[in-house]
Parts: structure tokens; sequence; C-alpha cells
């Protein structure tokens, strides 16, 4: 296993990250055992970040029993803060003080806001959220302040700008480089210093799944064969700037395979020739995607607040090998303001053709957002609403169950 340093405070951690938001299922409940021998056995090979979050379900009380017989001492073990359930400034410290009795543990080693957008962000603001973040640092529960986001990078370089943090957890893959904080948005973090986290380096598995035969083809002429994943993997380490590549493993031969693949994906390991290669892959997946938006955001802000490159990303994935069902839901949690946000999906588009001369890739935006809206704001997505309203609110602040 191959480590790489935290700027501000010298940790070393891996380059593979355990993300432990979707451990393996026996007959519908999670299988405690197997996720523990997973768990173990990554740590045994060297991985010392595990990520989870409040919302992750029974993530967090299922890893406080994995990491006992002296494997809390061997991680750095990251959390997060969800702002949907916040309504006063003390429901801050109720929720970490059940997160800390969850996990067994008396610290937080990487403490997380989660999903910060510009809604999000202001929402954690007004409740005093450094306030309460620094005085849980001075108490000894949390280590390291950070956060994860899913915004527009403009939003991003407020947040950055905002505070010294001390890392940031960002979607990054080799088709994403522009969507959301992007690879500015990665090298302007690195160029304070903050670590970065990378999370979806295979595009919640549209990267993996349904490989289309002319991908295929390009990566079966390459000099080394690499599985889709493996490569995916290591464009990301690629990168000098990217401290640890999260993957939700739960799957015994992906973990020993992302496990291998780590072993030295250094930065700036690929050659000029696979990088070339990788780039007519990307290419090749645009084609083939619905809209060939590239997340420029050149077309923001829409004076109606419509997420532009968002409502397109959902929508390609939707089309390209993603989990339709998790895709809606998805796109009814961030864009349908199912958690309170502030709506930003295709149906608010008012067609007033401001956005359109702005696209380098002469998109005809609001015709697509029609599109859009036909197939993800549907009844099917509302009917699912009324459910990611309820799994949501059914944690309690100071869940421990
Ligand atoms: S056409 Fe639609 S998406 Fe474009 S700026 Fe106007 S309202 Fe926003
Ligand atoms: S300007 Fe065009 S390519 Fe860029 S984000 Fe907007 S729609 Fe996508």
């Amino acid at each position: 296993m191959q480590y790489r340093q935290v700027p501000k405070n010298g940790d070393l951690l891996s380059v593979l990250g355990f993300g432990a938001m979707r451990l393996p299922t026996k007959r519908g409940r999670i299988d405690e055992e197997r996720a523990k021998n997973q768990i173990r056995s990554a740590i045994d090979a060297g991985i010392n970040y595990i990520d989870t979050a409040f919302m992750y379900g029974e993530s967090e009380r299922i890893l406080g029993q994995v990491l006992q017989d002296g494997y809390r001492e061997k991680v750095k073990l990251a959390t997060k803060l969800p702002p949907w359930h916040l309504q006063k400034p003390e429901d801050m410290e109720t929720i970490l003080n059940g997160q800390l009795k969850k996990l067994q543990t008396d610290h937080i080693d990487y403490y997380l806001l989660h999903a910060l957008d510009s809604s999000t962000w202001k929402k954690f603001q007004d409740l005093g959220v450094f306030e309460f973040l620094e005085k849980a640092r001075e108490s000894g529960k949390i280590i390291n302040i950070g956060f994860s986001f899913h915004g527009d990078r403009k939003t991003f370089k407020e947040i950055i700008d905002a505070y010294d943090w001390g890392f940031c957890q960002i979607q990054y893959n080799f088709l994403d480089e522009d969507i959301q904080a992007g690879k500015e948005g990665l090298q302007y973090a690195a160029s304070k210093d903050i670590a970065v986290i990378i999370m979806e380096p295979l595009r919640g598995g549209v990267l993996t799944r349904k490989i289309p035969s002319e991908v295929a083809k390009i990566y079966n002429s390459a000099d080394k064969k690499r599985s889709p994943a493996e490569w995916a993997l290591r464009w990301v380490w690629n990168h000098p700037e990217v401290t640890v590549v999260l993957s939700g493993m739960n799957d015994e031969a992906h973990i020993a395979e992302n496990i291998a693949a780590s072993e030295d994906a250094f930065a700036g390991s690929l050659t000029p020739e696979e990088l070339s290669m990788m780039n007519e892959i990307k290419n090749v997946y645009r084609k083939l995607m619905k809209v060939s938006c590239t997340g420029c955001s050149y077309c923001m802000p829409c004076p109606f607040g419509v997420n532009i490159p968002e409502c397109f990303s959902f929508y390609n994935t939707y089309h390209m090998a993603g989990n339709r069902l998790v895709t809606r839901g998805m796109y009814g949690f961030r864009l349908m303001g199912a958690m309170g946000g502030t709506p930003s999906h295709a149906s608010l588009c008012k067609n007033c053709g401001k956005c359109v001369s702005l696209c380098p890739q002469h998109i005809p935006i609001p015709g697509e957002l029609k599109n859009v809206s036909k197939t993800l704001s549907g009844w099917r997505t509302k009917i699912l609403l009324p459910l990611v309203k309820m799994m949501f609110s059914r944690k309690k602040l100071d869940d421990s169950a």
C-alpha cells in the first residue's frame, strides 16, 4: 500500500480508502460477519482511512463493532455531520455525541460537513457551525475538520476560502473532470494545502458496469491488461493533488483488485500513451451520452435556479448503466429539494434562452431540459420522494441503536 501525506498535519493516509456506505448484505440486511472480515482484512493489507456517515444506515454502528480488538487504533476514522436533520445549534452536538457512541470511540479523526452546496453551506453557517466545530476540536472529540461537496465550482472556492480546512472530499473521475469542483477545484484546494479525498472514482459503477463495446475495444488494445475499474482508479491516483481515493467496497474480489492496483499507482505513473487512451475512452463515453455536456458551467447561473450541468449529469447516468432507481432517488434528493434544500431541477426552466448562447457545446439547453424533466421529474420520481424523506427522517439525532 502506498501512503500520501496530509499537508497540514503530516498524517500518512493510504491512497485507497474504505468507503463504508454500501456494506455487503444477506437477505436484505447487512451481513455483519462478512463486513467485519472484509474491513479487517483491508486494514491488515494497509488501508488506514475508513469513511462513513450518519446517513449511511447502520454503517456507523457496525463500524464501531468492526473496529474493536485493536483495529480502531490502526485507522483514521472519518464520518459526517448531516445538514438535513439540523434545526437548532444544539442538534450538532447531539448528533456528534451519538456518532461517538455508535462508533465506540472517543474521537473522530476526520469530521466532515456532509454534502455542501450553496444551500447546505448557508444552513450550516446560519447555525454557527464553526463555533460548534472549534469547541468539538478543543474538547478532543474531533481532530481534523473538512467537508464533502456536491455544489458548483464558485461555491466550492468560496467555501475553501472561508475557513482553515484540513481536508475536503469531492467527486472526481475521468468523465467528471469538470463537474462540480472538478479538476480546477482539486487544484485550488491542493494549492491551499488542503488534503483532497476523492469519492465516486468509478462514477457509481457507470465506468465498470456494461462497458460499451467501443470502450472495451480500446481497453483491449492497451499494452497493459487492466480492468476498467483499475484504469479508472489509476487515472485518479495519477493526480499528485489527490490524497485518498475512496472506493465503496463490499466484494472480496474487488477489494483484492483495488488493493493490488494501489500498490504501484504513483502520481504521474500513467504514460502519455495511457493518458491519451483514457482521453479517447472519455470521448467515446461523451459520444454515447444523451447530452454531450462537459459540465463546464459556462451556462450558469440560471436566473430560475436550474442546476443545468447536474441535471444533464443525472440524465446521462440514468441512460448509461447507472442504477435507474438510485439515480431517480438521488435526483429527487439533490435537485428536487426532497430534504428541504433549494430545488434546482430541470422542470424549473422557463425557456428564457439566457443560457443557450453561452454553451460551447451548442447544446439546445431548454429543449434537453424538457427531456430531463420528462425522464427524471415525472411520477416515478415523485412517488420516490416521500420514501427518500421517510428514510432520512427516520434517523433520530441521538440515534445510537
Ligand atoms: S433557458 Fe431555462 S435553463 Fe436556460 S437560463 Fe433560461 S430558465 Fe435557465
Ligand atoms: S455550458 Fe453547455 S457544456 Fe457547459 S455545463 Fe452548460 S450545458 Fe454543459
